[in-house]
């Protein structure tokens, strides 16, 4: 396995003329220290922790070409530099039969994900940064958002940074933000799909603020009201249940959900919306557990005739087309219209 290479401000002309050709210098996991006005406090950005969400990687390309100096020392950990670089470029979330790593960073750390997990738990722990930020893409197409485990002003301010809309979780997945205290605030920023354009420019004038401003924790939260989400439950399929996405009920799956489904990210969805159609029944073709445990299955979808609706009004969230992410992770997240935990 490759150990990560160390590289202290390096030379903008030196990084490369394309974003690809400066993946290809990093040549596999790397931790890029660009020392501060303020040399007495640290930053952490963490980016590409799954090789097919290239935007915050390609923020940080364009902002080291820059040459800007950030306001306190930054360190840039560029994960899965060689998962994204397999062709075809930018597809694999991981190596095949590797673990997702943002799964990885708790015990134990005896596989190679598990220790590239470890090591950038250590490399943050060397740093003592005083905010952690770890950039994603979501699946599909999307607006930004941010997701934190601990709520606290410090949380809201880090997320306004980057973004209008902060989901709250306890989901207890492995997630590096789930190392967070408020000690090293760390938040999830979720800047849209890879191939969105407005997800690289979220991801670009997000980093930007995050190196140049003085005081992260007062910056951002000033100038818009932040739109909270708690505690989502996930709608995951159960094993051996088969899915596909297409116009119309296709015969041969478990269950079709339509193509554009995505396209009620973040929207509301009322029992009216058809998701989807199956044959099947709710309580054997998915599993969904709230925050106190429960089964909510009957709480977020509900079949009529066929066709798969929401149970209730809901707002749903990082809907996958995907049907291999909504095997291995699931389908969608999803709370109450008004933003609530979806009520027992
Ligand atoms: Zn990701």
């Amino acid at each position: 396995m490759r150990r990560f290479r160390f590289l202290r401000d390096p030379d903008p002309a030196a990084i490369g003329d394309s974003f690809e050709a400066f993946l290809r210098w990093l040549e596999g996991p790397a931790c890029l220290f660009i020392s501060g006005a303020d040399d007495s406090r640290c930053r952490a950005f963490v980016t590409l922790l799954h090789g097919n969400e290239p935007s915050g990687a390609r923020a940080l390309w364009r902002w080291l070409r820059e040459g800007e100096r950030p306001a306190v020392n930054l360190v840039c950990i560029v994960a899965s530099v060689t998962a994204a670089l397999t062709e075809p470029l930018f597809t694999h979330r991981m190596l095949p039969r590797a673990r997702d790593l943002n799964r990885c960073f708790r015990p134990p750390f005896d596989d190679a994900q598990g220790r590239l997990a470890e090591e950038i738990l250590e490399l943050l722990r060397l740093h003592r940064p005083e905010a952690v930020v770890d950039m994603h893409n979501t699946s599909g197409s999307g607006p930004s958002f941010a997701v934190c485990t601990f709520p606290d002003r410090q949380h809201d301010a880090l997320a306004a940074l980057f973004t209008g809309r902060l989901i709250i979780s306890h989901l207890d997945l492995g997630a590096l933000m789930e190392i967070s205290d408020h000690r090293c605030p760390t938040v999830t920023i979720e800047v849209g799909g890879r191939l969105d354009d407005a997800a690289h420019r979220c991801a670009y004038e997000g980093l930007c603020r995050y190196a140049a401003v003085e005081d992260v924790f007062a910056a951002g939260i000033r100038e818009r009201g932040l739109e909270r989400l708690a505690d989502p439950v996930r709608l995951e399929l159960r094993d051996g249940v088969s899915l596909t996405y297409a116009p119309r009920p296709c015969a041969g799956h478990d269950i079709t959900l339509r193509p554009d489904i995505e396209h009620h990210n973040f929207g509301s969805v009322g029992p009216d919306v058809v998701l989807g159609w199956t044959g099947g029944v709710a309580s054997r073709l998915f599993r969904a557990v709230d925050a106190a445990g429960s089964c909510a299955v009957d709480r977020l979808v509900r079949i009529e005739d066929g066709e798969l609706r929401p149970a209730q009004p809901l707002k749903l969230f990082m809907i996958t087309t995907n049907a291999g992410i909504a095997q291995s992770d699931c389908l969608f997240y999803a709370v109450a219209d008004d933003g609530q935990p979806i009520a027992a």
